[in-house]
């Protein structure tokens, strides 16, 4: 049978350009719609615009810190109208680039909502028709908010904050996952009154327990205002423009913004997916095979709309080896045991492999190596901060497998320290490797003795 095209893929992300290029590349006559701008959540609304605003925020330490180096700063003003047109020149160019890419790949794209009305069969907005042998489904995920919330429509999530008109000088931040910890942080920095509301008794559930009660002293010590164990219940505008929040705990707080961080859902409502054949999860994500392949043969997905790691390379690599796969040479089984994270708060966290309480969950015997120190940095300017390094040592093997550093710049190291994992590297590699001094890093092949010790899940010393 003839097909209009050999691949529609629906969604110009992480993912979605990813796999269209590839599969460009590899002769398939290729069809990419995309209903909003070219890039998707990581280039205009996540991970780009979030790590711009992060760099601006830190300069507040810098200036900080800058006396006990004997610079003089003067008196300093942030202008946000500034960094958001910044930010949104940036991601122009971004934008711009991931068309280019496509267009040169030899990717038609076409700027409207498609949804699929049969296992082979693509409908676009303005009603016009494709058949495709192949479909890829890489239209990411949006933003939830809390169910049971009086005035829900008063609050903003990720995908307003970057463009606020005016600055929030104060701002409630409700969540307690990376994004929340990451805007509080920033903003925070910038200049805003942040109060974090989360229902957990602490942020970043799913990441070290050590490491989580660290990042929550550094955000208390930047000054946001942490609150846990309850929720908004009530948000009403009042006369003068401010945000009254009722909380849980029947405590009022009077903001600017509401920043709803709790929590992202596959898109996958109204896509049309059940005209195809094909089930969701209970949180709507699109099951797929270890293919990338959903129950009908001829649909794929990739990236968060699967809803297993959402960040932008796994959607990359994923769409990388689909496209390769369908096309191409066919694809090597995609490793997710070593992929590693970074919050951006300041200090930084990264994390890759299992956590202290997993890997003790796991394996008979484990070592923990764990260091905590003042950063030479900090000697001089004075500040209070830490950086904390733990190494989670598989006890029988001697192989690493997890990491956690809360560092300055600890995401440019935990890349690093997960090549090292996905070659298998044990404590003895990480111990024959030379340090690299005056640095935090050395630290990560100087730990010589484990600081725990455990055996079938006990702690022993
Ligand atoms: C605030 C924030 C910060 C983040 N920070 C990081 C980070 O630091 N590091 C990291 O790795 N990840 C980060 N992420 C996650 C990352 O952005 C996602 O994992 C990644 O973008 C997923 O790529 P994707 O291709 O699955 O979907 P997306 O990039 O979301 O692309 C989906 C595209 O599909 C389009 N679309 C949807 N439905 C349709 C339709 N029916 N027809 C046509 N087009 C459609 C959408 O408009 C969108 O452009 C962050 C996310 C957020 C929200």
């Amino acid at each position: 049978m003839a097909f209009d095209v050999d691949f529609f893929v629906i969604g110009a992300g992480s993912g979605g350009v990813r796999a269209a290029r590839i599969a460009a590349g590899h002769g398939a006559k290729t069809i990419v719609a995309e209903e909003s701008r070219i890039g998707g959540t990581c280039v205009i609304r996540g991970c780009v615009p979030k790590k711009l605003y992060v760099y601006a925020s830190r300069f507040a330490d810098d200036f900080a810190d800058a006396a006990g180096f004997g610079w003089r700063v003067g008196e300093t003003s942030f202008d946000w109208p500034s960094l958001v047109a910044a930010k949104e020149k940036e991601i122009t160019r971004l934008s711009a680039a991931y068309r280019a890419n496509l267009a040169a790949s030899g990717a038609a794209l076409i700027e409207e909502r498609a949804t699929i009305v049969g296992p082979q069969r693509v409908r676009l907005a303005s009603g016009k028709e494709f058949s495709a042998r192949h479909i890829l489904i890489s239209v990411g995920s949006r933003p939830t908010h809390l169910p049971g919330v009086e005035g829900l429509e008063h609050a903003i999530t990720s995908n307003e904050v970057f463009d606020l008109p005016v600055f929030p000088r104060r701002l409630l931040v409700i969540g307690g996952g990376y994004i929340a910890v990451e805007f509080a942080s920033l903003f925070q920095r910038l200049g805003s009154h942040v109060t974090q509301v989360l229902r957990a008794p602490n942020v970043l559930r799913g990441f070290d327990d050590d490491m989580r009660a660290s990042v929550r002293d550094a955000m208390a010590r930047a000054g946001v205002t942490l609150r846990f164990g309850c929720l908004p219940m009530r948000i009403e505008r009042l006369a003068d423009g401010a945000l009254r929040v009722t909380l849980s705990d029947f405590a009022a707080i009077e903001v600017d913004q509401v920043l709803m961080a709790t929590g992202r859902r596959p898109y996958t409502k109204g896509l049309g997916l059940e005209t195809a054949g094909a089930t969701l999860s209970a949180h709507g994500a699109i099951k797929v095979d270890e293919n990338l392949t959903s129950e009908v043969p001829s649909i794929h997905a990739v990236g968060d709309v699967t809803h297993r790691v959402n960040l932008t390379p796994v959607a990359v690599r994923e769409g990388h080896a689909l496209a390769d796969r369908l096309f191409g040479p066919g694809a090597k089984p995609i490793r997710y045991d070593t992929i590693a994270s970074v919050v951006f708060g300041t200090p930084e966290l990264g994390a890759v492999g299992l956590t202290e309480a997993e890997a003790v969950e796991r394996f008979p015997s484990v070592d923990v190596y764990r260091t905590d120190f003042r950063p030479m940095k900090a000697t001089l300017s004075g500040s209070a901060e830490r950086t904390i390094m733990k190494l989670v040592v598989d006890g029988a093997t001697q192989r690493i497998v997890g990491a956690h550093l809360l560092a300055c710049d600890a995401g440019e190291m935990i890349q690093l320290v997960a090549v090292a994992m996905t070659i298998g590297a044990t404590k003895a590699d990480f111990d024959a490797t030379m340090a690299v001094h005056p640095t935090a890093a050395e630290e990560l092949v100087t730990m010589r003795r484990p600081t725990a010790r455990y055996e079938d899940g006990k702690r022993i010393s």
